[in-house]
């Protein structure tokens, strides 16, 4: 390490002493972070992903991706573009057949109605659409609440805008759905948003009809604005009925509503999600991409296209798939004696594994260590999460089972004393 050149100077040249100059500051090497990022941890997914590189015939539920593949339809789609030279900035917006389109299918689905020349715009995965629009919308101290356990990126996105997350407990006890009287109750004079994802990563929650309308209520009577991450709309199950949150009443004009293909449409590598809002907050939305991104890749907007045009059967089949999938590993878990309340939405279920005596990041690290099955602690999704492992069960049915044999035996020893 080098050493500061003021203090070794100072050292050597008495007469540079002065009682007025500035206070000595610290080498370079001890403050290179700024605070905001050098107080938010790595995320604790990667962690386990570089324990799970290091190993052979790990079965992995820790990863939060479709196991299938892009529909073919769409792969084709994104070769066609490219081998029609199509291979130039798009709009700052996005094309405008993709918005079209995509406003086309949210009013389809939702009943929600935004124009697509000013009040949608395409971004590089749900990942910068959040990022720009908490970006967009915070000012220093700003707090927003939000619902924990909950998906790794929402507490370092506020905090590196410079705003104050603010967390609400969600339990097993209330099926992870966020309480509205927990959430009044956190509400101060500097409250500016709720920020919400449901269906739910990492808990497969959903909201149920009369607490989303709460939700609503409490949105409008305090004048919040309200995020919501609704990435996992299409994959619910039980015949739960998706509403959006911008489709409730006086929730439109203070809603951002977020949402992507990653999942839906088993995208995750084309990096394309998108946000609307209405204009005037899209506008400032807008500039923030517009500097920072430009536009998101042009071969991936064509492709989404074609999975909003074609997508359906292919979407219907996946989502039979993880359906089936869910029952087996929330039965599967239940039997071996972790609680596992019914996930309803998203692809994970959230095994309480706190009867094995381990907190939830020792079950994780002892689990992948001695049988070779990765799953992520809870509390990599806040403090919250502790007592829980999150278990992605976009898998083939085969590695469930077999994950559930090995989790069992792992369970079984920790009961009968044996490595506990
Ligand atoms: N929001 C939630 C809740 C997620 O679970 C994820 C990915 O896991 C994202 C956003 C990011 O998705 P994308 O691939 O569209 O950036």
């Amino acid at each position: 390490m080098t050493t500061p050149i003021k203090s070794s100077r100072l050292a050597t040249d008495p007469s540079l002493l002065n009682s007025e100059s500035e206070p000595e500051r610290p080498p370079l090497s001890t403050r290179v972070l700024a605070r905001r990022v050098d107080e938010v941890p790595r995320s604790g997914i990667r962690r386990f992903f570089d324990i799970t590189a290091t190993m052979t015939d790990v079965i992995s539920l820790g990863v939060g991706e479709p196991d299938f593949d892009t529909p073919q339809q769409v792969i084709e789609a994104g070769i066609h573009s490219l081998e029609s030279r199509r291979t130039h900035y798009t709009s700052n917006y996005g094309t405008i057949e993709l918005r079209r389109a995509l406003a086309h299918h949210l009013e389809r689905l939702y009943g929600v109605k935004y124009d697509p020349t000013e009040e949608i715009l395409i971004t590089v995965g749900a990942s910068e659409a959040l990022d720009m629009a908490i970006r967009a919308t915070l000012d220093p101290g700003d707090e927003v609440i939000l619902h924990e356990p909950s998906y790794v990126s929402y507490r370092p996105a506020v905090i590196f805008a410079g705003g104050v997350p603010v967390g609400v407990n969600t339990t097993l006890a209330e099926d992870f759905a966020i309480d509205p009287a927990k959430i009044e109750a956190a509400i101060t004079p500097r409250t500016k948003a709720i920020l919400l994802n449901y269906p739910c990563n990492p808990t497969g929650a959903v909201l149920p009809a009369d607490v989303q309308d709460e939700i609503a209520r409490i949105a409008v009577r305090h004048d919040l604005l309200v995020y919501s991450d609704e990435i996992y709309d299409r994959l619910v199950y039980g015949g739960y009925q998706m509403r959006s949150m911008a489709a409730l009443p006086g929730m439109r004009r203070r809603t951002i509503l977020m949402g992507g293909f990653s999942k839906a449409y088993a995208m995750t590598g084309w990096r394309i999600g998108y946000v609307c809002a209405p204009s005037e907050i899209l506008e400032g939305i807008l500039k923030v991409h517009q500097y920072m991104i430009m536009s998101a890749a042009t071969v991936a907007q064509d492709a989404a296209l074609e999975a909003l045009k074609t997508g359906e059967p292919d979407v219907a089949r996946m989502l039979a798939h993880y359906d089936r999938r869910r029952r087996i590993i929330v039965d599967g878990f239940n039997e071996i004696g972790l609680t596992t309340f019914e996930p309803r939405g998203a692809f994970y279920a959230f095994p309480q594994i706190s009867s094995t005596g381990l907190t939830s990041d020792q079950f994780a690290e002892q689990l992948i260590r001695e049988e070779s099955v990765a799953v992520v602690p809870g509390t990599a999704f806040g403090a919250a999460g502790e007592g829980h492992v999150r278990c992605c069960y976009a898998t083939s049915e085969a590695e469930i089972k077999e994950a559930l044999v090995r989790i069992g035996r792992f369970v079984e020893r920790r009961k009968s004393g044996a490595n506990g």
